[in-house]
């Protein structure tokens, strides 16, 4: 999917009301606003959704080299 896109579910997800927001049913949400408001489609969210699952599945395994290499080559990493 569009690395965009992701960047973009990123940030809005940070202005959710909740810090663990699932943007399923939480009020307040950014995420679902942004759907609402035609900023974003069902699509791209399924698609983060997916990535961020893979991602997720990824950091729990014990090859951290590994996940941190995905993570980067996604341009999620950030340097501490
Ligand atoms: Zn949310």
């Amino acid at each position: 999917m569009n690395d965009r896109i992701f960047v973009e579910i990123e940030n809005l997800s940070r202005m959710c009301k909740f810090t663990n927001c699932s943007h399923t049913k939480e009020p307040h949400c950014a995420v679902k606003n942004a759907i609402s408001e035609g900023v974003l489609t069902y699509d791209e969210y399924n698609a983060f959704n997916r990535d961020k699952r893979e991602e997720e599945h990824i950091l729990k395994q014990k090859n951290k080299t590994k996940a941190v290499d995905y993570m980067k080559q996604r341009k999620l990493f950030r340097e501490p």
